[in-house]
């Protein structure tokens, strides 16, 4: 586990999100906005002069921040979740710095987390956009290496699929092997954290297979879509349904809320894609 853990923090550790340059961008405005030094902007871009201006439209590669482990002390309405999201990490990697806590059991507030060093994403260099688009976070599976991030140029991807909780683009635990509890399971779909009660919609129109509660598997609420050309789509964790078994759905409509029922430790949106039922990593849809 820890040759493992080594190998994501040298993945992550190259990782970047490409920025489009501004009017009026320059160096020094960039690197504040993304919470990064000078410096470390232009080790990234080796391609720039040593000016401080920069040309507007000419893409920037803005490197991952190294940041420091520290403790968190946790507030009334937090979650490991929310904690993990608040810092940039994924669920596994703050229940591995923290084995003493138990995903199943409230937070206590009061009670210390300790947040382990990590590599995090820089801050978008917001107003000004990326390349058209929010990012999505994509965690790696522990046993191979991926980029931290993918950028996905609008709602709906270029194969048609429309990105279930609008607005909502962080994904705290990606497809594939995870760590939950101490023990390896496969991970089908991704966890997209967005608050309690965000309108779920469906990713593309179909005939919902499902829509119940789902306790014995641990997915909660629950709704399943089937789509024409054997694609399925489930929806998890919801707090509400709001669609029946056996009706057809349109892309797009809501089908539910946001919730934390089942097997869940925050509130979080679990999507996950089948092919015929052979499951199938989402982000790679969009
Ligand atoms: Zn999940």
């Amino acid at each position: 586990m820890l040759v493992t853990g080594t190998l994501v923090l040298a993945g992550l550790a190259s990782a970047a999100t490409s920025y489009r340059v501004r009017p009026g961008d320059n160096l020094t405005v960039i690197a504040q906005r993304a919470g990064i030094s000078v410096a470390a902007l232009k080790a990234a871009n080796p391609g720039l002069r040593n000016a401080n201006q920069v040309q507007a439209g000419k893409t920037l590669s803005i490197p991952n921040r190294q940041l420091p482990g520290q403790l968190h002390r946790v507030k009334s309405g937090e979650n490991l979740t929310s904690i993990a999201h608040r810092y940039g990490l994924r669920l596994p990697q703050l229940l591995q710095a923290n084995p003493g806590l138990n995903t199943h059991r409230p937070l206590r507030a009061g009670a210390s987390v300790q947040i382990p060093g990590r590599n995090v994403a820089a801050r978008l260099p917001s107003p000004g956009r990326l390349t058209g688009s929010p990012v999505v976070r994509r965690s790696a599976p522990a046993a191979t290496l991926r980029t931290a991030s993918i950028r996905v140029s609008s709602a709906l991807s270029a194969s048609g699929w429309l990105w279930p909780v609008g607005g909502y683009r962080y994904v705290s635990s990606g497809f594939g092997d995870r760590v939950l509890d101490g023990e390896h399971e496969g991970h089908y779909g991704v966890d997209i954290v967005a608050p309690q009660g965000a309108i779920v919609r469906a990713a593309r129109s179909g005939r919902v297979l499902e829509s119940r509660a789902d306790f014995e598997r641990g997915w909660g609420w629950t709704v399943v879509i089937e789509h024409p050309d054997g694609w399925i789509t489930r929806y998890a964790h919801l707090s509400a349904n709001l669609a029946r078994t056996g009706e057809r759905v349109v892309q797009g409509q809501p089908i539910g809320r946001v919730g934390s029922t089942g097997r869940s430790t925050g509130p979080h949106l679990h999507f996950g894609t089948y092919l015929r039922w052979n499951p199938k990593d989402p982000l790679a849809l969009y």
